[in-house]
């Protein structure tokens, strides 16, 4: 079965091609040579999910999967949420993202925050299915840390004390929302069609 991750990331579609069953072929957006930018209009990682597995869906009728992540603080109403990766400006940077939420969380005890993945499946005869993961910590008021990307230096993961930059890409990847959530569409797969 061949299965459409919709991503332009070919180091995304290439981790979790990895580690589908292999009865599937996982192919990206560039695979496909769809070149289009899939537009995240939502509110919520459900609705950009979906919006963009249904984009490919709609237009190539094929099975696909599209993921979407953020950081949800609480004391920030969920912000950044859907615009984690745009936070402070449409450039993304990373440091401008993590320098903007530090500041507004300056005068805050609640530091409470979650990552949060959404994966939408839709299979060939057009079901969706939506898979979460998420992952519970608090924001921490210096960066620490050199690995991952994102938000790492600034979240620590509840139970741990060191930040996911902090730790090594082996643990994160076992306790990380976007983990939790490929794992319970692994399982949906391993079910339903393989
Ligand atoms: P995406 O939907 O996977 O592209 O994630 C959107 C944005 O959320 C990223 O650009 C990051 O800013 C943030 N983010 C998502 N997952 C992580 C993570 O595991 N660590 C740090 N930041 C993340």
């Amino acid at each position: 079965m061949k299965i459409c991750f919709a991503s332009h990331n070919t180091n995304k579609v290439k981790e979790l091609a990895a580690i589908v069953p292999e009865q599937v072929s996982l192919v990206g957006l560039g695979d496909l040579g769809i070149t289009t930018e899939i537009a995240e209009t939502g509110d919520t990682l459900e609705e950009n999910s979906r919006i963009k597995a249904k984009f490919v869906y709609d237009n190539h009728t094929m099975p696909v999967i599209a993921d979407d992540s953020g950081l949800l603080v609480a004391a920030l109403n969920g912000e950044p949420g859907v615009y984690s990766a745009r936070y402070a400006g449409p450039q993304k940077d990373d440091n401008d993202n993590m320098n903007l939420l530090l500041e507004r969380l300056s005068n805050v005890s609640d530091r409470s925050a979650e990552f949060q993945t959404v994966i939408t499946f839709i299979d060939d005869s057009g079901t969706e299915f939506q898979f979460k993961g998420s992952v519970k910590g608090e924001i921490i008021r210096e960066k620490r840390g050199s690995n991952g990307f994102g938000y790492d230096p600034i979240f620590m993961p509840a139970g741990y004390n060191e930040t996911f930059a902090e730790l090594s890409s082996e643990v994160k990847n076992s306790i990380s929302h976007r983990s939790i959530a490929v794992r319970k569409f692994l399982d949906h797969l391993h079910k339903t069609h393989v």
